[in-house]
């Protein structure tokens, strides 16, 4: 406890001392210093993808080279929704760049969609996780409700008519369902971002493809259902994604 002012001069009028006051100390800037950073739910795209290049929500950020926003047209109507970058990926800082996205783009020509189109054709690719999983590791859960904002965010930004999520772990982020791809594909799925809903389709991940080259028809399958799909919901704006 300190001394009153009232006291300290009679000490010092008595020739007492020392006197010791109370040392102030000084505030920890850490704990006073406010938040301002805004959340990624009120940011542009231009703040999110700075948001997502100065993250260190989760510790991918001490392994990355740089984060991996996403690719394509900011007003495309398609989705298509990866897992995470992986070593190529990092190093150039665009997602599937590597072995897998050749055959993914490959696969997108087939049905006349591409990263570097325009129109009803422009697609914006993106993957659940922003880094890259030290030796492409699975992804942790606490890794992806790190990142899950930024997702949401991109998805309410871009607001595709169609999202088509590629492998069983971005099926399982996106539809927080832990069900097979194989229970998963042919169907439509609905998932709610934001104040909407958005029909999702799911099928098999490009690099899963390149080990099971047999399951390549199943994949085109799956986006010639996506198309017609589009067709459906961007034809009448009234009809329901599971509508036959
Ligand atoms: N696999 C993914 O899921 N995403 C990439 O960007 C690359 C490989």
């Amino acid at each position: 406890m300190g001394i009153s002012a009232t006291s300290a001069r009679l000490w010092h009028s008595l020739g007492l001392g020392p006197l010791w006051r109370e040392r102030t100390v000084p505030p920890a800037p850490a704990l006073l210093k406010q938040e301002t950073r805004p959340a990624p739910s009120q940011l542009d795209w231009e703040g999110l993808e700075q948001a997502v290049a100065a993250c260190t929500a989760c510790g991918l950020c001490q392994s990355r080279t740089q984060t991996v926003f996403g690719v394509g047209s900011r007003s495309a109507t398609w989705m298509f929704i990866g897992e995470a970058p992986g070593a190529e990926e990092d190093a150039r800082g665009e997602p599937f760049v590597g072995q897998a996205g050749r055959l993914l783009d490959n696969m997108l020509a087939a049905v006349e969609l591409g990263r570097d189109r325009s129109g009803e054709q422009a697609v914006f690719i993106a993957n659940v996780l922003k880094c890259r999983p030290p030796g492409n590791r699975n992804p942790e859960a606490a890794e992806v409700a790190a990142c899950a904002p930024f997702l949401r965010r991109q998805i309410e930004l871009l607001h595709p008519r169609l999202m088509v999520v590629m492998g069983r772990f971005a099926a399982q982020a996106v539809l927080a369902s832990d069900a097979s791809i194989a229970s998963l594909r042919g169907r439509v799925h609905q998932v709610a971002v934001g104040s909407d809903c958005y029909p999702v389709i799911v099928t098999y991940h490009p690099a899963y493809l390149l080990r099971n080259l047999a399951d390549k028809s199943k994949v085109w399958d799956d986006l010639c259902f996506a198309r017609q799909t589009y067709s459906r919901l961007t034809k009448d704006p009234t009809a329901r994604p599971n509508d036959v």
